[in-house]
């Protein structure tokens, strides 16, 4: 069985346990490591992410919490971390606080421009994914693709964070291939030299149990074929739920262990003691 989750949200920001909950729901689960990864607040508003001003609370109940349960699981301070494709960067705040974390996810949820308040969401719902690539990109889907894994590759190489998060978030609203079809070549080519980049790198990537909780149909992060793709480039895996209920906190993972194996993959990476081990998929 997969002993952990580094993909788990909470009170603070849109997940809707608290974080002690969320601890007691992976000791009762059996995950023996454990990471915490709240929405890093954004530099504009949003209902989504953490306040800035609840931030070192955050902090310090990861710390008071890691005491508490010693004996029974490890607990990791991190967060999912925002990259802006418009800025190529991520939030002056994040990089100042990035050395107090023990590990970070880095993904996109944004499309356009960040600044003001009137952003667009690849995540919120589809009539607000395909307002913001009307609003971008006059519409056209496949500008927007390209943009999007140009993004992540340069997010991936420019921070080598711990963990790429969900890297094909841009297939949740995708029902009926109302956006693209993953089957065509240009997709297909676009996702294998983003793969290509993040293989040169140290980061790795998110097996992400829990998109199918949230969107009915809509699989894993990444999609299936990608990751007989990222097993020929020798990419590193962790595991997340993305669990943002007591719920999910292993929410799709006996099914997930079942086809990295088919894939290929043997093992996938957790924290023990502070560092990052391969640790053996299927016992
Ligand atoms: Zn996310
Ligand atoms: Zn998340």
């Amino acid at each position: 069985m997969l002993l952990a989750n580094y993909h788990v949200h909470s009170d603070y920001c849109d997940g809707k346990n608290t974080l002690e909950e969320m601890v007691q729901a992976g000791i009762a689960a059996g995950l023996t490591s454990l990471g915490l990864s709240s929405h890093f607040p954004l530099p504009f508003t949003n209902n989504w992410t953490m306040k800035q001003e609840k931030l070192e609370n955050y902090l310090d109940d990861i710390k008071n919490l890691k005491e508490k349960y010693a004996s029974q699981i490890e607990l990791y301070r991190g967060m999912e971390i925002d990259f802006f494709i418009d800025r190529q960067d991520i939030s002056d705040l994040a990089k100042a606080v990035l050395p107090r974390l023990d590990y970070t996810i880095m993904s996109i949820h944004t499309l356009g421009k960040t600044t003001g308040d009137d952003v667009s969401y690849i995540d919120e719902s589809q009539r607000d994914f395909a307002r913001g690539i009307e609003k971008y990109y006059q519409g056209d889907n496949q500008a927007f693709i390209y943009d999007y894994y140009r993004g992540i590759k340069n997010m991936v190489k420019t921070f080598e964070p711990d963990i790429l998060g969900h890297i094909d978030l841009i297939k949740k609203y995708n029902q009926n291939n109302c956006f693209f079809d993953e089957n065509d070549n240009w997709y297909q080519d676009t996702v294998r030299s983003c793969l290509d980049g993040i293989a040169e790198t140290k980061t790795r990537m998110e097996i992400n149990t829990g998109a199918n909780m949230r969107v009915p149909g809509v699989g894993r992060y990444p999609s299936d074929w990608m990751i007989s793709e990222m097993k020929k480039r020798h990419i590193p895996i962790t595991i997340g739920g993305d669990s943002h209920c007591v719920e999910g906190i292993v929410y799709g993972y006996n099914q997930a262990e079942v086809y990295l194996e088919e894939c290929g993959y043997h093992e996938y990476w957790i924290l023990k003691k502070g560092r990052w081990e391969a640790q053996s998929l299927g016992v």
